[in-house]
């Protein structure tokens, strides 16, 4: 039975690993088989364990513990961690998500061990060579032996690197905000959900606080309020910016902090709201999958195709936000185009790694 080694450790991961996880089980004549690590990269129980619970994955067979706070030590020490791992249980090939470290540290000690690597999100690229999951995403296709991209964009991105040979599958993330919202409703609701981690907003306080003051006046001026699920990293912003009171201090203006929450609560949100405000990657196509519109405040996104066809808009700057929501607020999005697919690419995959590993 071949064995995969699938390497987990932030939030996003988790979420993308039900999808095959369930694909596995449902396809048993395939005869795979899984293992886990947990990198430990996200350790926090409210952006780690909750996720394993909801989406029903197995509990990891390794979790590293990491020590240092400083990045290029936390890499090797998931390097070094992994490198036992894929010794212990001797895979047939790794498996990793996405453009996290946890990414990059999978690949790279599969590599130095000359296993097999499944890429699961070839291609992606922002072109923003100061995002480190850039970095990640482009070292990590470089080393992989199986490329899995979800868009027709990223095959071409990944010609234009001269990587041929990728698969084309669609979105394993796709697959599941459909599974996940299958029985959802989406109430008529006048809200507005806001998620912002990203360091390129968060760590630079006074661009924070314009973000939150252009959100807050946008939402004022419309009697909107804003659900904001807060990422530990931008709390930290917060509480630096605003001191204890920051949540009252958002509250003022229309923006409801709460911690952040479990997937298919979060998809609920998605699923019940007018416009969804965001920097993450993810957030950004399960907008898509619930036929949310959305504004990424961002100046690129990964996923070009959502602007291509106006699910989503681009805003740059804080004053630019009026605008961009304005625009975005209410509209109506057809998930007919079929983006990312049709909820089935966790099963292509599979069929893939059959017909290329077993
Ligand atoms: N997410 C969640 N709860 C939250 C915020 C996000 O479950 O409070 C999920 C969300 O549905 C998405 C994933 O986490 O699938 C995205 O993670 P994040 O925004 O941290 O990373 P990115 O997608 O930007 O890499």
């Amino acid at each position: 039975m071949p064995l995969l080694l699938t390497i987990l450790g932030a939030r996003p991961q988790f979420i993308k690993a039900a999808a095959l996880t369930r694909a596995i089980a449902n396809k048993v004549e395939l005869g795979w088989s899984q293992s886990i690590i947990h990198t430990g990269q996200h350790y926090d129980a409210k952006l780690s364990d909750i996720f394993f619970e909801e989406l029903h994955l197995p509990r990891p067979n390794y979790t590293l513990k990491l020590e240092s706070s400083e990045r290029t030590s936390r890499m090797n020490e998931m390097k070094l961690g992994i490198t036992n791992a894929i010794n212990a249980c001797t895979p047939d090939a790794v498996l990793v998500y996405g453009d996290t470290d946890s990414t990059l540290a999978g690949a790279q000690a599969a590599d130095a061990l000359g296993i097999p690597i499944i890429h699961i999100e070839a291609g992606l690229r922002s072109f923003d060579l100061d995002m480190p999951e850039e970095v990640n995403r482009i070292a990590t296709d470089k080393l992989s032996s199986i490329l899995i991209a979800p868009t027709t964009t990223a095959m071409k991105n990944l010609h234009n690197e001269g990587i041929y040979g990728a698969f084309l599958t669609g979105d394993i993330m796709h697959d599941n905000a459909l599974y996940f919202t299958k029985e959802m409703q989406a109430l008529e609701s006048k809200s507005v959900l806001l998620t912002m981690h990203r360091p390129s907003n968060v760590d630079d306080l006074p661009l924070l606080q314009s973000w939150i003051d252009a959100i807050g006046d946008w939402c004022a001026l419309h009697h909107v309020d804003a659900t904001f699920p807060v990422h530990p990293r931008t709390k930290k912003s917060l509480v630096a910016l605003y001191g204890s009171v920051w949540s009252h201090v958002l509250l003022k203006k229309n923006i409801h902090a709460i911690d952040p929450v479990g997937y298919v609560e979060l998809l609920r949100l998605i699923k019940t709201c007018r416009l969804v405000i965001t920097d993450s990657g993810g957030i950004q196509k399960e907008a898509y999958s619930c036929e949310t519109p959305s504004v990424v405040i961002r100046r690129n996104t990964e996923w070009v195709e959502l602007v291509k066809a106006g699910h989503t808009v681009l805003c740059f700057e804080p004053k630019d936000l009026s605008g961009c929501a304005n625009s975005q607020f209410g509209r109506t999005i057809n998930g007919d185009d079929a983006l990312y697919g049709n909820g089935e690419a966790a099963h292509d995959i599979l069929r893939i790694l059959s017909e290329k590993l077993s």
